[in-house]
């Protein structure tokens, strides 16, 4: 064997191995170029072989740090846990990289992860205490969630000024914000006489004494749950027909016109919902159509559609779990025993939020209702069904008819939906209105003994719900801005996000010092 012909197998090894990174279909090489094609396959002809890749240099090899935990669901990923190392060894799609995990439960072995789940080693973004992407109300409530203790803090990025930087500290059961500022020189502080090269430092400053903050800084806020991943797996995030073999449903979980909702279990390891379409309720294709958009749909206050089964009937629909069911039965068991007006609020912002993404995405809902929103854990709600009410109507083409019969949410719908079938992201707002009249008052039928067809009548003449007993009246003001009857002067979901999640923002208690306090 001569010394062509060993670098000629060699290469040939090299490219096996690499070959174990890569997706199938993936035409490319390591370093992103496209492979020969085979008739000019230089691999094939070890007269000519190859220069060797060398393997990446220590120095720009690509670390991370796990966020959270994660359990394998197929035989390609990993499982690590939170503080885990990996490394990066293909991240040709942005959603699932493949990796190898140098520490934990998992060290040594190579398989898919989800890209969401880790930061770069050293970086900002891998620091316990930083939840950049976290707004001040959601601080609030991470903190002062069970399992944090006196000086749990956390930094986040500000939300009324772009690019700056809050510090929010739990004092004795009350959370307090701070601003971070920044030197000229980069150099960040909390009080003008102390300043820090890097945040690190800041913590581990403020770790040590209080120095004129209201407490000491003791352990970093607890993470709540871990983000959703994008699609089931590496492989379903394409691939999203799965096969309905791989689904096992579990317990029933509750039953629409359109069919029954049950828990279950994908590939033996992932809980999932499965929504099981009655044979005929619509179209395949038209549903297909539609869902390959709602699949695009992602945002934190959105029920992710995972996956579906659709080569036969009855269709499968997977989706994202929510342990507490529906926004209206939540509401319903609950009547005010432990929720309060700030938890009320704040599930109708985490509503606008979700909603002010579709209208970004020009995306129209249809059937905003409370029953069309989830609950998770800690009252976390996102929206469900988006766009799922344009498929069905299709079978339903009459409205008129539609309006008449008991399936139609005429107590829903704005009257130029109603009339005109005239559905905008105005129509969605008029929804909206509605929806918080469900929120304030506990879940209850909007329009109370009147039927559907008295309301259609009453509309028209500036009929509208009256204030809920004791829903504060600006919150009032915000229904009355949503039911309009010129629907360009109807408010934004935008506008409607911010205003709820300033609503206690008004709240001074956790200013108590305007030059230091944010
Ligand atoms: P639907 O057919 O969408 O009206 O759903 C019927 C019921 O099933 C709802 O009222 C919820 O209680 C439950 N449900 C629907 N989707 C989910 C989900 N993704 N997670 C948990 N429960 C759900």
């Amino acid at each position: 064997m001569d010394f062509a012909e060993i670098r000629g197998r060699l290469a040939t090894c090299w490219q096996g191995f690499l070959a174990c990174f890569k997706k199938p279909g993936d035409t490319t090489d390591l370093g992103g170029r496209p492979a020969p094609s085979p008739g000019t396959n230089k691999l094939a002809q070890p007269s000519e072989p190859r220069p060797l890749p060398k393997p990446l240099p220590v120095e720009v090899r690509d670390y991370y740090v796990a966020l959270y935990d994660y359990s394998a669901r197929t035989g390609e990923d990993l499982s690590f846990n939170a503080g885990d190392t990996l490394e990066a060894l293909n991240k040709s799609t942005d959603e699932w990289w493949f990796a190898k995990a140098l520490t934990g439960i998992s060290a040594s072995k190579t398989g898919y992860i989800p890209a969401n789940y880790v930061a770069p080693v050293e970086s900002i973004n891998a620091e316990p205490w930083y939840f950049p992407n976290t707004k001040r109300l959601d601080a609030e409530k991470m903190l002062l969630a069970e399992g944090n203790q006196q000086g749990a803090f956390l930094i986040r990025n500000c939300e009324s000024q772009k690019g700056e930087l809050s510090l929010s500290v739990l004092d004795d059961g009350k959370v307090k914000h701070y601003k971070l500022k920044k030197r000229e020189n980069g150099h960040y502080f909390v009080s003008k006489t102390r300043t820090f090269q890097t945040l690190k430092e800041l913590v581990n400053h403020y770790t040590v004494e209080a120095d004129g903050l209201c407490s000491r800084l003791g352990e970093p806020c607890k993470k709540m749950e871990a983000p959703q991943t994008y699609g089931l797996s590496y492989n379903t995030a394409d691939q999203w027909e799965i096969d309905r073999s791989s689904v096992q449903l579990l317990k029933k979980l509750g039953a629409g016109q359109f069919g029954e909702v049950f828990e279950g279990l994908w590939n033996h390891t992932t809980a999932v919902a499965v929504k099981t379409l009655k044979p005929g309720t619509m179209d395949p294709e038209d549903f297909l159509r539609e869902a390959q958009i709602m699949k695009k749909l992602r945002h934190p206050k959105l029920i992710q559609l995972y996956a579906v089964c659709t080569l036969e009937e009855p269709i499968y629909i997977i989706t994202e779990l929510m342990n507490n069911g529906s926004l209206l039965e939540y509401l319903q068991k609950d009547k005010g025993s432990t929720l309060r007006i700030h938890d009320q609020i704040e599930m109708a912002a985490q509503v606008a939020s979700g909603m002010a993404f579709l209208e970004l995405q020009n995306y129209i809902h249809r059937d905003l209702a409370a029953r069309n929103v989830l609950v998770g854990e800690n009252n976390v709600c996102k929206v469900a069904d988006f766009g799922l009410a344009r498929v069905f109507m299709k079978e339903n083409d009459n409205v008129y008819e539609a309006k008449e019969g008991t399936k139609f949410p005429v107590k829903w719908t704005a009257p130029e939906a109603i009339h005109d079938n005239k559905f905008t992201i105005k129509s969605d707002v008029w929804s909206f209105g509605i929806l918080l009249y469900e929120i304030m008052t506990f879940g209850q039928m909007p329009y109370p003994g009147m039927t559907n067809y008295q309301v259609v009548q009453k509309l028209p003449m500036g009929y509208r719900m009256s204030c809920p007993p004791s829903c504060p009246k600006v919150l009032y003001e915000t229904m009355m801005d949503c039911w309009k009857e010129n629907e360009q002067e109807r408010p934004t979901f935008e506008t409607l996000q911010w205003k709820l999640e300033d609503y206690f923002d008004m709240d001074v208690t956790s200013y108590d010092d305007a030059t230091r306090y944010h």
